[in-house]
């Protein structure tokens, strides 16, 4: 048996509004008994309040009833996100007079606040989870689905493991990726033959290193490893190798971890919802169409049963490629959808083992429909055709 998930489908039978999402968040949270557990609790709402001009976060309609649960249980509710994006989450629809409650920088107003705590990986000796977060007593954390450049899949793992660090290790999570060495200078002596390699990259993912002149950078998150640099490149200069790319989802894994070792057994809940589902993640500042079609709302416990579950649900869709920003490729068509779009080795999967291994909880789940879709009759009297 797996960890219950609670799924609110974005179908409808009917065109009720007891029938939509809104509506079936409802429900989840009443399966979730969010209610019955958040009494006297100082409740952390962690959402992602977009940036600039994007409007495909979670729709303040949303936020406004979680935050009401949270009131309604007599808990004491605050929505935060990382300093950056908090400063003008008004534009966007999450104000105090909007969703009910205050939308605090998570680490404060100069990004200082939080507390270390030791533990090293790769680049990285201590992660800085950010104060308020570390604070509360009680966790919402309720993530928008996305795709990402770093690691395909942005949904209830990357809100917490990279919203919930100040922005310094939230950096360094990123430069793990550069760790292990992926450019051999010393096979490539030749400035020219190093342009040229440079330079055979259609998504400009290879740069000079601007700290370190002869070496050249790899911007992951731009890479789709279509492979057309190693062409170039002379034999063992330069390696698109799984240990670069999956560095970043192990690190997200431990950050989550380290952040839900904070609160205490029984005291976090996570939500999804899975509309409006852009090829990059939300803090590029700008909203592009849709690439998949929406699936609804899940809620559970379990971080890991609610991810799995996620990328279940949106594993076999339909990628709308006339929707793809034109500077976008797809070369493998194998795997998860966002997989196709970023590459092979951004597999959304790989951060679900790293984190199960961590004992974040399971990728077993039950899957429990609030409101399943009915096939309706459309008459009572036998078949009569339309026409
Ligand atoms: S694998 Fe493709 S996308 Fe990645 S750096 Fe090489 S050429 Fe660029």
């Amino acid at each position: 048996m797996g960890s219950p998930v609670y799924f609110g489908s974005a179908h409808q039978t009917r065109l009720e509004a007891s029938e939509t999402l809104p509506a079936k968040l409802d429900l989840i949270l009443d399966r979730l008994h969010l209610r019955d557990r958040v009494k006297d609790e100082t409740v952390v709402i962690k959402m992602h309040t977009g940036n600039n001009l994007n409007y495909s976060t979670i729709p303040p309609v949303f936020v406004r009833k979680v935050v009401q649960a949270v009131k309604d249980g007599g808990g004491k509710p605050f929505v935060a996100d990382v300093t950056w994006d908090v400063e003008g989450a008004e534009l966007r629809g999450y104000s105090p007079e909007i969703i009910g409650c205050p939308v605090y920088p998570a680490g404060g107003p100069q990004d200082k606040y939080f507390y270390a705590h030791e533990r090293p990986f790769k680049n990285i000796r201590e992660w800085k989870v950010a104060g308020l977060i570390e604070d509360a007593s009680f966790l919402v954390n309720f993530a928008h689905v996305k795709g990402h450049p770093s690691c395909g899949f942005g949904g209830a793992i990357k809100n917490l493991a990279l919203g919930c660090m100040v922005g310094e290790t939230r950096g360094a999570m990123h430069d793990t990726c550069h760790f292990d060495r992926y450019w051999f200078s010393e096979k490539c002596p030749d400035p020219a033959v190093r342009k040229q390699v440079a330079e055979s990259c259609p998504h400009l993912a290879l740069v000079e290193d601007k700290e370190r002149p002869g070496e050249l950078h790899l911007h992951l998150e731009q890479c789709n490893q279509c492979g057309r640099c190693l062409r170039v490149a002379p034999a063992g200069s330069l390696r698109i190798d799984p240990v670069n790319f999956h560095a970043f989802q192990e690190a997200c894994a431990i950050s989550t971890a380290i952040t839900l070792s904070t609160f205490a057994p029984g005291k976090t809940v996570h939500l999804s919802l899975a509309t409006n589902m852009t090829p990059v993640c939300d803090c590029f500042g700008f909203t592009t169409l849709a690439i998949l079609p929406d699936v609804g709302l899940l809620g559970s416990d379990d971080i890991l049963a609610l991810e799995k579950s996620t990328l279940d649900l949106t594993a076999d869709l339909r990628l709308i490629e006339e929707n793809l920003p034109t500077s976008l490729e797809i070369h493998d068509r194998r795997g998860h959808p966002f997989q196709q779009l970023h590459g092979p080795l951004k597999d959304p999967h790989k951060v679900l083992e790293y984190g199960e291994a961590l004992g974040l909880g399971s990728r077993a789940y039950d899957l429990d429909d609030v409101m399943p879709v009915e096939s309706i009759a459309r008459s009572p009297v036998k078949y009569i055709s339309a026409r």
